[in-house]
């Protein structure tokens, strides 16, 4: 079936001026377009040397968006051509498209693109059940690899960095996190919470004025060595932390100076109870108070009796989930 290809560029898909196409057919559920390459040669990759010269053909299956509903796969013959230059030492290549897909891939570049916008926006399980209802057919893995090919994202030049570490895993192994404080992307991720990294970092990355960082030392010692001339500064999430740590431990340190309050609501005077909570000093009451210390005593009477904390644990409670 001929067909006019500047209709089926505006319409079917991105590259369709890089082909000819020679068929087009519907069944199954699925539109399938035949095509071949429409360029008189290519240039070598490594030489750049022009060859219209073919040594053979092969076929690739390409997937691409679906169609109104129908499942979209260009069956393409590429031809492979003789790169005739002395000095080259490739022998052959193939034909490239370079606006409908890139080597090797099974995919067309915008089918590509959509499978990666999925995997960052959802990742592997939860973007493979997306795909499979948009009609894109690709797993989680797929995602996944499309999510790990996409190009880092760049920034220019950082003036206010953020500093702060993250768990790999809570108490075993620790990262550290760069961002940019000014518009709050991460920019950066280092192995360990170590000063060499990050010191490292400040080198090949110079032009950094604030370091905004938690009070940990190493970062410190890091950023002194790495941009001697930057201002480091505690960032306001740790200076509140430490503040509250510092309340708390203040507080819990006086709580024997704490007055009791009169049961008539007015403050008495200092009336300081002889030593420690006394028994009916802001006793919890009520119903669930109630069952709490119901389940608190049963638990305590299975350990006494020899149960094992898992095994009390696993046991089906009549208030679980109340
Ligand atoms: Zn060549």
């Amino acid at each position: 079936m001929q067909t006019d290809a500047l209709f089926w560029d505006s319409l079917v898909f991105e590259g369709i001026g890089e082909v000819e196409v020679e068929a087009v057919s519907a069944a199954f559920g699925t539109v399938e377009v035949v095509a071949r390459g429409r360029a008189g040669g290519a240039a070598c990759p490594d030489c750049g040397r022009f060859s219209g010269r073919v040594h053979d053909r092969y076929q690739r299956r390409l997937k691409d968006l679906p169609l109104a509903d129908q499942g979209f796969v260009i069956q393409l013959t590429v031809r492979r051509f003789i790169c005739g230059s002395a000095d080259c030492a490739r022998r052959t290549f193939a034909e490239p498209f370079s606006r409908l897909t890139v080597p090797h891939a099974r995919f067309t570049t915008r089918l590509n693109h959509a499978l990666g916008q999925v995997g960052l926006a959802l990742a592997g399980r939860a973007g493979a059940r997306l795909a499979a209802q948009l009609g894109f057919g690709a797993g989680r893995m797929t995602l996944l690899r499309r999510v790990m090919a996409l190009p880092d994202p760049r920034f220019s030049t950082l003036r206010l960095l953020g500093v702060d570490d993250f768990a790999i895993r809570r108490g075993q192994s620790y990262s550290t996190v760069l961002t940019s404080v000014e518009d709050h992307r991460v920019v950066d991720v280092l192995p360990t919470r170590e000063a060499g990294p990050l010191a490292a970092w400040l080198d090949r990355h110079p032009g950094v004025e604030i370091i905004c960082r938690d009070r940990a030392g190493a970062y410190a010692v890091g950023a002194r060595r790495g941009a001697s001339d930057a201002l480091q500064v505690a960032d306001r999430f740790h200076l509140w932390q430490g503040l509250g740590r510092a309340v708390e431990s203040c507080v819990a340190a006086h709580r024997d100076c704490l007055r009791t309050p009169a049961p008539g609501g007015t403050l008495p005077e200092a009336t300081r109870p002889p030593s420690g909570r006394s028994q009916d000093e802001a006793e919890p009451a009520g119903r669930r108070a109630a069952r709490k210390k119901a389940a608190h005593a049963l638990v305590h009477e299975m350990l006494a009796q020899g149960h094992s904390r898992r095994a009390i644990a696993r046991r089906e409670w009549p208030w679980a989930g109340a």
